[in-house]
Formats: C-alpha cells, sequence, structure tokens
C-alpha cells in the first residue's frame, strides 16, 4: 500500500485474519488433537459421507486397495481430516504432501516409488502441481508404474518403475483448474460444502469437550454463527472465546460471554471481521450503496484493490451482502440491515425501471 493513504483498517497480513479459512500456526499445532479419527465422528457433509463409507466398504469387501478419491471444496472444510480418516479405516498408512511441495517430476518419483502397499497418499492443493509431475501422476494412477528419465537429450532414456498399489487422494479448492485427464483418473469425487450452522455447533461442542472448555448449548450456536461455515474457523473462534471466559470470567463459555468475547476480536454476530466491515459501511456510507467500482471502494478503505476483491469480498457476495454487476459493486438490502442503515430513497423506493439492476436487488432482497 502506498503511503499517504488512510490508515487501513486491516494493518496486517489478511492471512492473519481471526476469520480466515487457512491454517495458521496455532491452527496446525491443535488441529491435530481436534481432528475426528473416524468417519463415524466426521460431522455433517453427510452426502459425502455416504458416498465415501460405501466406496471404503466396497474395498474392504474386495480386500482391495479403493478407487483414487479427489475431495474439493474451500479451505477448512475437512479435506485433510477425511484423507486421514480414508488411511484409517482402511488400516493403511497415509503420506502427507501437497501440490507446491512438488515441482519436479523427480520429486513425484521420489515419493510414488516409497509408498509401501495400500498405503494412502494425500496430495493437498494438487492443482499446484507443477504440468510435468501431473503427467507422471496420470501414469502411477492408472497403472501403478512410473518412467523414471535417465539422462537428457537424445541418448535419454526411461526406465519403467512398477508402483505397489496405493490410493491417491487428492484435495483442491478449485476442482474446475484441474485439467479434464487428471480429474477423469479419479473414481469418485467428493465435493465439500460450507457447514450449516447446527452441523458447526456440534463441531464446537465437540472440540469444547476434546480442549475441556466448559460451554452450554447457546455458547456453542453463538460461536457457530460467527464461524462463516467453516469447521477451522469455528475452532479457532471457539480457542479466543475459551482464552476470555478463562481470563475475564470463570471459564463457563454462556452465549453472553461468546458474544462479548467476539467482539473484542470484532468478529460480529454474522462472522464478518473489520475488513468485511469496513468495505461495506464505505459502499454503503460513501457510496450509497452503490455501483461504485472496485478500485475507488479499494482506495476508500485504504487497501489494495486485491484484497478487497479476494479477501472480504467473496463471503460478502456468499453472504447475499454485496453484489458484482458489470457496473460495480453494489449492496444488497440485507446489507442496510446488518449495518443498521437506512437505504437512500432512491434504493428503498425503486421505480419499475427496466433494467434497474440494483432496484431488481433491493427487491428481492427485501423478502
Ligand atoms: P481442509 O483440509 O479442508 O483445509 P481440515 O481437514 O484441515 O480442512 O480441517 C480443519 C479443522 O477443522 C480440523 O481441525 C478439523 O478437526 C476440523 N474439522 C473439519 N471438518 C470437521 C468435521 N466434519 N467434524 C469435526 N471437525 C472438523
Amino acid at each position: 500500500m502506498e503511503s499517504g493513504f488512510p490508515m487501513s483498517p486491516y494493518e496486517s497480513d489478511p492471512a492473519d485474519r481471526l476469520v480466515t479459512a487457512s491454517a495458521d500456526g496455532e491452527d496446525q499445532a491443535v488441529e491435530a488433537a481436534l481432528r475426528p479419527k473416524l468417519l463415524e465422528e466426521f460431522i455433517g457433509q453427510e452426502r459425502v459421507r455416504e458416498q465415501l463409507s460405501l466406496v471404503l466398504q466396497a474395498a474392504r469387501k474386495r480386500g482391495a486397495a479403493p478407487d483414487h478419491v479427489l475431495l474439493s471444496g474451500p479451505p477448512g472444510l475437512g479435506k485433510t481430516t477425511l484423507s486421514m480418516i480414508i488411511a484409517a479405516e482402511l488400516n493403511a498408512p497415509i503420506r502427507i504432501t501437497s501440490g507446491p511441495a512438488i515441482q519436479h517430476a523427480g520429486d513425484l518419483a521420489a515419493i510414488l516409488s516409497s509408498l509401501t502397499e495400500g498405503e494412502v497418499l494425500f496430495l493437498d492443493e494438487i492443482h499446484r502441481m507443477s504440468r510435468p509431475a501431473e503427467e507422471m501422476l496420470y501414469m502411477a494412477m492408472e497403472d501403478f508404474r512410473v518412467d523414471v528419465i535417465v539422462g537428457k537429450g537424445p541418448g535419454a532414456t526411461a526406465i519403467p518403475l512398477e508402483l505397489p498399489p496405493f490410493t491417491l487422494v487428492g484435495a483442491t479448492t478449485r476442482a474446475g483448474l484441474l485439467p479434464p485427464p487428471l480429474r477423469d483418473r479419479f473414481g469418485f469425487t467428493g465435493h465439500m460444502e460450507f457447514y450449516a450452522p447446527a452441523e458447526l455447533q456440534r463441531v464446537v461442542h465437540r472440540s469444547a469437550g476434546l480442549l475441556d472448555v466448559e460451554i452450554d448449548p447457546a455458547g456453542a450456536a453463538e460461536i457457530a454463527g460467527r464461524s462463516r461455515g467453516t469447521p477451522r474457523i469455528a475452532n479457532r473462534l471457539l480457542r479466543r472465546v475459551r482464552d476470555f471466559a478463562q481470563v475475564r470470567h470463570d471459564g463457563l463459555v454462556t452465549r453472553e460471554i461468546a458474544a462479548q468475547a467476539l467482539e473484542v476480536y470484532e468478529v460480529d454476530a454474522r462472522g464478518l471481521d473489520r475488513l468485511d466491515r469496513a468495505v461495506l459501511e464505505a459502499l454503503l456510507k460513501l457510496f450509497g450503496g452503490g455501483p461504485v467500482g472496485l478500485s475507488t471502494l479499494a482506495v476508500a478503505v485504504g487497501e489494495e484493490a486485491e484484497t478487497v476483491e479476494e479477501v472480504a469480498e467473496p463471503f460478502l457476495v456468499r453472504e447475499g451482502l454485496l453484489a458484482r454487476t458489470p457496473r460495480g459493486r453494489i449492496a444488497t438490502a440485507a446489507a442496510w440491515q446488518h449495518l443498521g442503515l437506512t437505504p437512500p430513497q432512491s434504493a428503498r423506493a425503486p421505480k419499475a425501471a427496466p433494467g434497474g439492476q440494483q432496484n431488481g436487488l433491493w427487491a428481492e432482497g427485501q423478502g
């Protein structure tokens, strides 16, 4: 950000936000203890769970490694957890790596050639693997074989190497980015969805039990409602609420204490944080609800356009608070309501103007 801009409402790295869905250092340290170990302990994702359970049971019956599994969905929803569950249910060891860690085909060859029979290979962010590694993976997935290239140029020779049967579990936040030949080699794709509040409440309750935090159902519901449909965020908010409950109260987490704690951390009732609210407030207060261009909106909140677009907007759009239109960003009725503001007359009393996208949205949002 250039100097001379207004103070950023979000001075630190957006990845450090309390409501980010990616794992921070603390998450990594505690997550292991919070992960469900078996399919029946895994909360929500009913469809994926049922489908996966069939795949695993059938494989166990046949006494063979199951088909390769692709898990797609936003971060923090349980893809890594599910891969570990798959291994546990198969009683198989698991090897964990990620696309960005495999930059050369040789890196992948080294991993593949050291797998044992039936092992589960978890490849996170599989869409970020390099092209040569990806091509090697095709053959490994299909024929349990890789060609190791020895030498360079015209004298290079391919030495075929047999691999033991293994199960690849690939995870991606963007299934659409996977090249079709890779996608087609998975026998099963599980699409993970954001969790419903009641499911997240169960996640919070379960984690509280494991962390020895006393919590009542309303307290768990309050945390769940602010967790953006994401178990990782729910677990993180729970830890911050626990701190607050222990330092300022007697440790018991009630609805009121959860709400007070998350107010301190600036996570509002709907899970919006300071950056999200700054964007919405600028859109409503400075631009009357829009439409306003992304770069103008970004300057108004003292952020990079990219940060606004990639960090704040996806959740605001998902929540139906902001819409992206060809004319710019506009606020919905729900946005005005959420910030407790009254929309200007023009937005409140829409004329039946043809093509009035903004009006249409306002009318829709009313319901
Ligand atoms: P991803 O790999 O999709 O980013 P993870 O599997 O690492 O997500 O899950 C993040 C955290 O959320 C873990 O600590 C895990 O315990 C918790 N979690 C995810 N899904 C569930 C679930 N269905 N039930 C309980 N906890 C879950």
